[in-house]
């Protein structure tokens, strides 16, 4: 694997003796996604309006949903076996999964052009804390260095603490990301295309807030691109 620290490597080895590498989905052994299973996943056959779910060209948002994201790409169906894949990720901290999952979508960014700007959702502190990474972050980083696009991890921060999306109905979704988000830093992005990613699309709320804050800082276009719809 490239680009790991001396620290990532014995954590690696380690953790290889105490638990051996096996798939997520099937558990044979020596890989953690096997290509069997990998060859489940179901893709999506066309993109979708992320609010409304009209098919639309790269899952635009439709004339009748306005939204500050241009649109949402998604990669696959949330289902088995990328649900236990993506889950496993995200709550049984298995970070080198990120590398498989990147595997997954990164082709997917060649309907992009290249000079568009990736980002990521920002962790809240707590759960960057109790999780040791950004999911989002993690797999931005890998799919910008297969793509040659640009990566800038900290346009955006978090302001407040809130409770978490999957509590919550739709209403309630939108109204609790509401300012939740602000610029990282201070950035002129006049004219570019940004693209954020995450592992999931659930309302859309979350990425909607983003792109309200990506907007005030210049983009024309701001795309969501994830892993899975979840809905
Ligand atoms: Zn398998
Ligand atoms: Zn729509």
């Amino acid at each position: 694997m490239k680009n790991q620290s001396k620290k990532e490597k014995i954590t690696e080895f380690l953790l290889d003796i105490m638990f051996p590498k096996k798939c997520v989905s099937c558990g044979k052994f020596d890989t953690l996604f096997c290509e069997k299973c990998r060859a489940k996943i179901l893709f999506l056959k066309t993109q979708n309006c992320p609010f409304c779910n009209k098919i639309t060209v790269r899952g635009r948002v439709c004339p009748s949903c306005k939204s500050s994201l241009t649109g949402v790409y998604v990669a696959a169906h949330y289902e088995e076996p990328l649900k236990t894949a993506i889950h496993t990720y995200k709550y049984e901290f298995i970070k080198a999964l990120k590398d498989d999952l990147a595997d997954i979508a990164w082709p997917y960014l060649n309907d992009f052009p290249q000079k568009t700007i990736l980002t990521c959702v920002p962790s809240n502190p707590k759960r960057l804390a109790w999780r040791g990474y950004n999911q989002a972050e993690e797999l931005a980083r890998i799919l910008a260095a297969h793509t040659g696009m640009r990566f800038y991890p900290n346009l955006l921060k978090r302001t407040k603490y809130k409770t978490p999306q999957t509590q919550l109905n739709r209403k309630e979704r939108f109204k609790n990301v509401e300012k939740s988000f602000a610029a990282g830093k201070k950035m002129d992005l006049s004219g570019a295309q940004v693209m954020i990613v995450d592992d999931l699309v659930t309302s859309g709320a979350t990425l909607d807030a983003c792109a309200h804050e990506i907007r005030k800082m210049g983009a024309t276009r701001v795309w969501g691109f994830v892993l899975a719809r979840n809905k």
